[in-house]
């Protein structure tokens, strides 16, 4: 049986391109296709829509247009915070981050310990919290940098950014956030944040993918990664990419204009189904502190369920949602995020992350939960009884 549409749980690893947003990008495909640094009119005509973007992407974080740096990802992003932090201080050799970063902060600094630097990466709580005298202990006189993502894109949970920030500008440490998962959801002003640095990425609000945004407060030192022209003010080389630039810019807009009651009705709806899950389906508990977090996404663990295998069961009934876990040939490697938590290989091979989006309707939860428990219970039967009971002896007795 094939499902003749998508209903859509997974927006945390990428969403749809808005109609207005391609809108806004094609004419920069077709006959605006100059090259804004060109002296004539077909590339001059360019600079004032990309100050029109850029100003855009300002105003969606309360920063300076001057201080926002293009990039072509949320990871370019990261890795430029990270490297020009070290660049510009030499002598500072240490790095603060989380054992719960995305991979593009996660395996940024692992590539950087590798090559010498040292490298701290914060444990966690049960919860998925921070421990912030945990944190304040982690700060050496020689820490150059701490990278510390605001929100998890696995659990959703919020780190306390202005709290991390405030530590580090008093000891003279630069601070960047991954704020990847932030806009939409949540209000972004860099100078309630205090961070020097924050990364951003387009195809998580409803752009395109392969374009970022990097923050630069104002008199943060700064050394380009990507090394060219003059583009980006010297911050990043490379010819503009104009549509996916004004494709950000229109995107950046829309996040913007996005109301707190949309926020409320969409955490409504998250906590909805996360209750449906909890309360219809046995053995079910979610990860993560319940507040603060996302107010779109919900991580579940299904004692005894391989979630690759739900995953291919919801995907024959047209429904997307995630496991978390890294598919390398042939194996699936458990979650780092859920690990770093305290949960076992098991627990976090069993683990789906669900999260929403403003598209989604009560109708799409219906949809879910109208298959969910089933496939589960199926799953479960399949299951041996001995892989039962290793996973929950509560669970191998009600088999
Ligand atoms: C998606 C994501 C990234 C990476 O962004 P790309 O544009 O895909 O490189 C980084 N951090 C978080 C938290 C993300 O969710």
């Amino acid at each position: 049986m094939t499902a003749s549409r998508t209903y859509y749980f997974d927006s945390n690893a990428t969403t749809s391109v808005a109609p207005e947003v391609l809108e806004a990008m094609l004419p920069y495909l077709t006959e605006k296709w100059g090259n804004p640094s060109s002296p004539y009119r077909l590339g001059k005509n360019l600079v004032a829509p990309l100050q029109a973007a850029r100003e855009s992407a300002a105003a969606l974080i309360g920063a300076d247009p001057t201080e926002i740096v293009f990039t072509s990802c949320g990871t370019e992003s990261s890795n430029t915070a990270i490297t020009s932090c070290l660049y510009t201080q030499p002598a500072k050799r240490h790095i603060v981050t989380t054992a719960v970063e995305h991979s593009a902060t996660r395996n940024c600094c692992a590539a950087l310990a590798e090559r010498g630097y040292a490298v701290t990466f914060l444990p966690v709580n049960r919860d998925g919290s921070l421990d912030l005298a945990r944190f304040e202990q982690a700060l050496r006189p020689d820490t150059a940098v701490v990278s510390i993502m605001w929100a998890n894109n696995e659990t959703g949970v919020l780190f306390p950014i202005p709290q991390i920030a405030a530590l580090c500008r008093q000891r003279g440490i630069l601070i960047h956030t991954d704020a990847v998962q932030v806009p939409g959801k949540l209000k972004i002003d860099v100078n309630e944040l205090g961070v020097d640095l924050l990364s951003l990425s387009a195809h998580k609000l409803h752009g395109p993918k392969g374009v970022g945004l990097l923050y630069v407060r104002k008199g943060t030192p700064f050394q380009p990664l990507i090394i060219g022209g003059h583009q980006e003010e010297g911050h990043r080389g490379g010819t503009e990419n104009m549509p996916y630039l004004v494709g950000f810019g229109r995107a950046a807009e829309l996040a913007r204009a996005v109301t707190p009651e949309q926020r409320r009705t969409l955490a409504a709806l998250r906590d909805s189904l996360e209750q449906q899950i909890l309360t219809q389906i046995p053995h079910t508990t979610r990860n993560g502190a319940k507040e603060p977090r996302l107010p779109n996404t919900t991580s579940i663990s299904f004692v005894g369920v391989e979630a690759e295998a739900l995953l291919l069961l919801l995907d024959q009934l047209g429904i997307c949602a995630s496991s978390g876990s890294a598919c390398t040939t042939g194996s699936v490697a458990p979650s780092h995020v859920l690990t770093a938590m305290g949960l076992s290989p098991a627990e976090a091979r069993s683990t789906l992350r669900f999260s929403l989006d403003y598209e989604n309707t009560a109708e799409d939860v219906a949809y879910l939960m109208s298959h969910l428990p089933r496939l589960v219970a199926e799953l479960r039967a399949a299951a041996s009884p001995r892989t039962a009971a290793r996973v929950s002896p509560a669970l191998a007795r009600a088999s």
